[in-house]
């Protein structure tokens, strides 16, 4: 099941995709469930589709979880997962502008799947783990790279305004032999299985939910397989997930 989030006649709605149309669900389907309104919004009529989900806390993110991607970056993987922060005010969605800000010189993609948590989770297992998702997305991980390497930690060069695109809907189910691609104008940039992980979806959150508290909503993106590079102004950037979609955006320089 695919889950959008959309504009609507002035306000903002959920809705399940059901072939060419949404069918609107009655509140946010992290919080209210999957009652539905009885509209049906044709998907040529949407205003736009939007973020999937806007974290309520935090946008937790895995560095170096590819090996090969890892070893692009000067070295090996870590042995336990790598985790950082993303601001929830970094979140855009589907076709809105990836912002180059005038601090970096060099800004990059990274092709990632992302988590959705669906239960407030605490020290849980990898066994238990499944049970706390509520779904998938993809997710581009922007980068300003000099920066990252600039201030020896990574808050700044991760968290811009604009460097978490999240879309363009949430599927509740994912292929564990799903491919992840990255192309950048078209030209195919980074290609890899999600089974290519070092740190499986499981022992992510068991390993994220032993440090902070996971929230409805809130956001895992699981880390970037090998072959990222730079973005400038001018620029299209597509992050496609088998089963999952494609999401798009157009990059820009600041104003
Ligand atoms: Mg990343």
């Amino acid at each position: 099941m695919k889950i959008a989030r959309f504009s609507h006649g002035g306000s903002i709605d959920y809705g399940i995709v059901d072939e060419d149309a949404l069918v609107v669900l009655a509140g946010d389907p992290l919080f209210a469930g999957f009652d539905t309104t009885g509209e049906r919004v044709p998907l040529g009529k949407v205003g736009s589709l939007l973020a999937p989900v806007i974290p309520r806390s935090k946008v937790v993110a895995v560095g170096k979880n590819y090996r090969e991607h890892a070893a692009e970056m000067g070295g090996d993987a870590p042995e336990e997962p790598l985790l950082f922060l993303k601001p929830n005010t970094a979140v855009i969605g589907l076709g809105d502008p990836i912002v180059i800000p005038p601090q970096s010189e060099r800004v990059d993609f990274e092709g990632e799947l992302a988590v959705v948590i669906g239960k407030i989770a605490r020290n849980v297992s990898e066994a238990d783990a499944a049970g706390h998702i509520f779904g998938y997305t993809v997710a581009n991980d922007v980068t300003a790279r000099d920066l990252q390497e600039k201030d020896g930690q990574w808050t700044r060069a991760k968290g811009f305004d604009t460097f978490c695109p999240l879309g363009p809907v949430i599927e509740t189910e994912l292929a564990p032999d799903a491919v992840l691609r990255t192309r950048l104008n078209g030209e195919l940039k980074q290609e890899a299985p999600i089974s290519d992980m070092v740190h499986d979806i499981p022992s992510i959150i068991a390993y994220a939910s032993s440090v902070f508290t996971l929230l409805p909503g809130d956001v895992i993106l699981t880390g970037t397989p090998s072959g990222i590079g730079r973005m400038t102004a001018g620029d299209t950037v597509e992050v496609e997930i088998d089963g999952v979609g494609s999401l798009v955006n157009p990059v820009r320089a600041a104003k």
